[in-house]
């Protein structure tokens, strides 16, 4: 323990590169660590005790203008250079996050709360793959023939859109970087990111290992900023292209508003409200363990989040005395511990906000049977720590089914029959993520297609993989991130004809 102890002192002393003379409170424009033009700054806070950890620079519109247009200038290079080679810059990069992963997971474990244990094995692992996938993808992504009338050639050429604005949240930031770089990189086009002002740590550090891989200067500029300010000049900027944004549904919708100046392409991930069905079939145990991971995994922090939980009625009370179990066993602790399962929310505002959605719950009637509360421990005292929080609800019209509370806070409700659970699972404004458990192949795939949903997990929650398309539909937005769908999404298709043998009668007789 004092082993752990020590650990954790040192690692909150030793911010790793962040903290370095070079890139402390700076922002990455035209391949350079520079300063704001205001020269405001703004802190970082650890939500472990709620100490600072670090000042970063906050972007205004000038300096959203200047990456801009260097992302502009750097465009015309980029868009240039061989697929290939863009694609080795971006495995290079793989290999450089590997190199530099504990620095990574600490400095993520830091700055969000995640568990270390996660950012080790989860985040950093999964940034990695990301941008291996796309490094390979480079060049081969192409256009198509098109079998037209005869006499001529007809294909398409998958182009690049120009200056990408990017706008991530702080549940997943080092992540979301990946998720979001790494394909409009591939594809050839420049970036101008703007990570969420609670979390923006890794994705300069990321910037850092981007010059180390070769990435040219302007290709990526990274300015944190606040979203009310920067992202909302990034959205409306029309020297960008496309927007793509990950975030809460209210803000996707200002994004849209902004964006219309230039009209430029959005992608939204937004909001989700996931329900996980488990049925009378499945095998307890694994539904068990799969929900509690579900909806606890990075303290319920996660859009995909199985947040409402709808039991079939034969298994429902043995379900959830096991469940319940499971969640007051979870450990709860420092990010830093290698032992600890579940750590502090990201701020004490959404921690307040979370804490909040169990009075709204018990006002509404429901019955919360674990949790609802900070955790009582002392050593947790000055953090933005929430115990698992399992509330029974009863009407579908309950704002904790309708709404999204982003916290370890999962809702069950009973059902008895399928086609009970389908409009339970359909209920609500969002289709982001869903599960369900059975043991019925004919059952599962029959949800599988009647899920209002962009993913669905059948035996299994969570599940995310580079080559996977991510997203969703309603109010969770629209577009792809991951996969072909992504390459699609960050290019756009020139349709080119040629005339090779065809005799045209002239329209014209003169
Ligand atoms: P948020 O919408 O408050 O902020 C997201 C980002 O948008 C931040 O970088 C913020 O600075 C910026 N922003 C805020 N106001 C802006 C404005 N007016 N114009 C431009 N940018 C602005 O969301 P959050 O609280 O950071 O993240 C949590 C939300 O993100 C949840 O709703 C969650 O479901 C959603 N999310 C969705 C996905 C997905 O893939 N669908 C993934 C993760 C998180």
């Amino acid at each position: 323990l004092r082993q752990i102890e020590a650990d954790i002192k040192m690692t909150s002393e030793h911010r790793g590169r962040v903290e370095s003379e070079k890139i402390r409170n700076k922002l990455f424009i035209d391949g350079s660590f520079v300063h704001s033009t205001s020269g405001e700054t703004m802190p970082v806070v650890n939500p472990h005790d709620n100490t600072v950890l670090t000042e970063v620079s906050v972007a205004n519109e000038a300096d959203i203008d200047r990456a801009v247009q260097c992302a502009a200038g750097a465009f015309e290079r980029w868009r240039r250079v061989a697929a290939a080679d863009r694609g080795r810059i971006l495995l290079r990069l793989a290999d450089l996050i590997e190199q530099n992963s504990e620095e990574l997971a600490r400095l993520e474990a830091l700055d969000t709360g995640h568990p270390i244990r996660d950012t080790r094995n989860l985040d950093v692992p999964r940034t990695a793959a990301c941008f291996r996938y796309f490094g390979g993808m480079a060049d081969k992504f192409q256009g198509e023939t098109i079998p037209v009338e005869m006499g001529f050639l007809n294909y398409t050429l998958r182009e690049p859109l120009g200056v990408i604005g990017q706008i991530v949240p702080w549940n997943f930031p080092l992540m979301f970087t990946s998720w979001k770089m790494a394909p409009a990189l591939a594809a050839g086009n420049t970036i101008v990111i703007k990570p969420s002002e609670l979390t923006p740590l890794s994705s300069l550090l990321i910037a850092e290992l981007m010059s180390e891989a070769g990435v040219p200067a302007g290709v990526v500029n990274v300015v944190p900023g606040l979203g009310s300010v920067a992202g909302r000049h990034l959205a409306e900027h029309s020297g960008v292209a496309k927007l793509a944004f990950t975030g809460s549904t209210i803000t996707g919708q200002s994004i849209v508003q902004a964006s219309a100046s230039n009209l430029k392409k959005v992608q939204l991930e937004l909001g989700g409200k996931g329900p996980n069905i488990v049925f009378g079939d499945a095998d307890l145990s694994a539904a068990i363990n799969g929900s509690a991971w579900a909806i606890f995994h990075n303290q319920g922090q996660a859009c995909i989040a199985g947040s409402r939980l709808l039991l079939q009625e034969t298994i429902a009370e043995e379900f959830l005395d096991r469940f319940v179990g499971l969640a007051r066993s979870i450990r709860i602790g420092n990010p830093l511990d290698p032992e600890t399962e579940m750590g502090p929310l990201t701020s004490s505002h959404h921690q307040q906000r979370v804490l909040q959605y169990t009075e709204i719950a018990r006002g509404e009637g429901a019955d919360i049977i674990c949790g609802g509360k900070q955790p009582s421990s002392v050593a947790l005292a000055q953090g933005c720590y929430v115990e698992p929080t399992i509330a029974r609800v009863k009407s579908q019209q309950s704002r904790v089914i309708q709404e999204e509370v982003f916290g370890p806070f999962v809702t069950v409700q009973t059902f008895k029959s399928d086609r009970e659970a389908l409009e339970l699972a359909n209920g609500t404004q969002y289709g982001l993520g869903s599960g369900l458990w059975t043991r019925d192949l004919k059952r599962a795939h029959a949800f599988a297609h009647d899920l209002h949903a962009g993913m669905v997990w059948i035996n299994s929650y969570k599940r995310v993989n580079p080559g996977s398309p991510f997203g969703g539909v309603g109010r969770s937005g629209y577009g792809r991130e991951m996969g072909f769908d992504a390459m699609l999404e960050y290019t756009q298709s020139k349709s080119v004809w040629v005339n090779v043998d065809a005799d045209i009668p002239a329209y014209y007789r003169r």
